[in-house]
């Protein structure tokens, strides 16, 4: 019988070779998975809850200067849906939609029933381990002409926050508010610099506001109540979000 023991120990360091190199991309490949799963954490704020709270609190770390708790917010003019409750609708959906991208996500609240100050919303936001902050509301003219969206931010004049976290938050709304206006056409009335918003004033990370639409408009009013629209409005966001990361 031929002895064709060097023939096997070749064929076995070829195996061998071949496996390494097979677990190696594959190991590499897993990486690159687990790289594209790993997107930030996210907290949304839906603005309000169904009872106001006229109790005070400073409005940020650094200051003596105090305002409500938490204000009642507007209602739909002809559907009469209190903004509350169209802001955690958006919430949910957002949620959503942000997890299938791969966001993890943090809910400030998830019930209208609650009583959260601004001040409590921000340091909840702040202790999830959440990136940015994403604070949902919308809008109130007091008549029926204006329409569209805008978002507020922070800006360096803000004493609470640092330099960076700011800077950040200008960027984070002008991203969420150009996508925003891009998915649902709604008109885009700009960034609005504001640095008395309590909830934004103790968030230590960037934060923005955004003012979906005006409820004060019959024809937008409405429109935020149609899951279609909807939909977008949520796309838009997150497609703010991904373009604040950079992610295509
Ligand atoms: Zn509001």
């Amino acid at each position: 019988m031929r002895n064709n023991k060097p023939l096997r120990i070749i064929i076995c360091a070829v195996c061998v070779i071949a496996l390494t190199i097979s677990l190696g991309s594959f190991a590499s490949l897993e990486k690159a998975a687990a790289k594209e799963k790993a997107r930030p954490k996210i907290a949304i704020e839906a603005g309000h809850q169904k009872h106001a709270n006229s109790g005070l609190e400073r409005i940020g770390p650094n200051t003596s200067r105090r305002k409500i708790k938490v204000a009642g917010g507007t209602t739909g003019v002809v559907t009469r849906v209190p903004e509350y409750k169209l802001n955690l609708t958006i919430a949910k959906k957002l949620k959503k939609e942000l997890e299938s991208r791969g966001y993890k996500v943090y809910m400030v609240r998830t019930k209208n029933n609650v009583n959260i100050s601004n001040r409590i919303r921000a340091i909840k936001a702040n202790r999830s381990g959440a990136d940015i902050c994403i604070r949902l509301h919308a809008d109130d003219a007091g008549a029926s002409g204006p329409s569209g969206a805008s978002c507020l931010y922070k800006t360096k004049a803000n004493r609470y926050a640092t330099a960076k976290v700011n800077r950040k938050s200008k960027r984070l709304s002008k991203c969420v508010l150009t996508k925003y206006c891009k998915r649902t056409g709604a008109k885009n009335r700009g960034l609005s610099k504001r640095n008395d918003l309590t909830g934004s004033n103790w968030s230590k990370i960037p934060t923005t506001l955004i003012e979906m639409g005006f409820m004060s408009n019959p024809s937008e009013d409405r429109r935020m109540q149609r899951a279609s629209y909807q939909k977008k409005m949520v796309k838009g966001i997150a497609d703010g979000i991904d373009a604040y990361y950079g992610y295509k």
